[in-house]
């Protein structure tokens, strides 16, 4: 059954909370098993991700083609609450992939890491099979290869067998990239989920909960990693836009003249 959704800023935004989207995605996983559902691509959409998909029309189509789009960070949350949606609360990407990660590991489905610097991928795999110690960890490889090789990577993907992909490439990279190359890896489900191996591999520290329970990870990421203040600055944009649109919504319409 498709997930109730809204749309912010030309991008589709599933009204799903963190335990609706994981019951959703494994009922995707057991439809793949079965042999009658498509794979699914999952987005967790997130302010700058709105932002550049007012310019970029390629990366906002990808956005549109996937099967969930997920509300990950606090400005799509609360804009969403303006406007009366139905949304109640975030899907973190780190945390739905970890959850993902816990349930799969009971399951004896096994996951695929592509992404991040050096040997962060496999740290991430190993730390989190240390957390749950079921977890068939179907392989892993960094996310510095050419635009040429991804046939390739995708190919030794499908070869693990594979039930989920999680994609650590960057924003829009990831998605695109997922978009292109899901079915070639023959993975049931792939996630884009950012930074998250270099938190699970313990490398970056996550932001305290009571930073997480305020929806404060960015700030908390930009006190840590100052260099990213040029793209924090879709936060500004994105609260403009996301302004004016609440607003022009709220103003009556005009009937044109007769
Ligand atoms: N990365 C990658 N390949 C690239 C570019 C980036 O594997 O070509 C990795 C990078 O090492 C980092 C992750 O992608 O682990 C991107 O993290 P970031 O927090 O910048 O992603 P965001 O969620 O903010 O888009």
């Amino acid at each position: 059954m498709k997930p109730h959704s809204f749309q912010l800023l030309g991008c589709r935004v599933d009204a799903l909370g963190l335990n609706a989207a994981v019951k959703a995605i494994l009922e995707a996983i057991d439809d793949v098993h079965a042999g009658h559902g498509e794979p699914a691509f999952v987005v967790t959409i997130g302010t700058e991700m709105i932002v550049r998909a007012q310019h970029d029309e390629i990366f906002r189509q990808t956005l549109a083609r996937a099967r969930f789009s997920l509300c990950d960070t606090i400005g799509v949350l609360l804009a969403s609450r303006l406007r009366g949606g139905p949304l109640r609360e975030r899907v973190v990407g780190v945390t739905l992939a970890e959850r993902l990660c816990e349930l799969l590991a009971k399951r004896g489905d096994s996951v695929y890491f592509l992404g991040a610097a050096g040997d962060t991928a496999e740290a991430a795999a190993i730390g989190l099979k240390i957390r749950y110690p079921g977890l068939q960890i179907a392989g892993s490889r960094d996310g510095f290869f050419r635009f040429e090789e991804s046939s390739e990577v995708a190919q030794t993907i499908r070869a693990t067998g594979a039930t989920l992909l999680l994609v650590a490439l960057g924003s829009p990279k990831q998605e695109e990239w997922i978009d292109r190359h899901l079915r070639e890896t023959g993975c049931a489900v792939a996630i884009g989920v950012g930074g998250a191996f270099d938190v699970f591999s313990g490398r970056v520290p996550r932001a305290p909960a009571a930073w997480q329970m305020l929806g404060l990870e960015w700030l908390y990421r930009l006190i840590k990693e100052p260099q990213r203040w040029r793209r924090q600055l879709a936060l500004p944009h994105f609260v403009f836009l996301a302004a004016r649109e609440v607003c022009s919504a709220a103003l009556p319409r005009k009937e044109p003249r007769r």
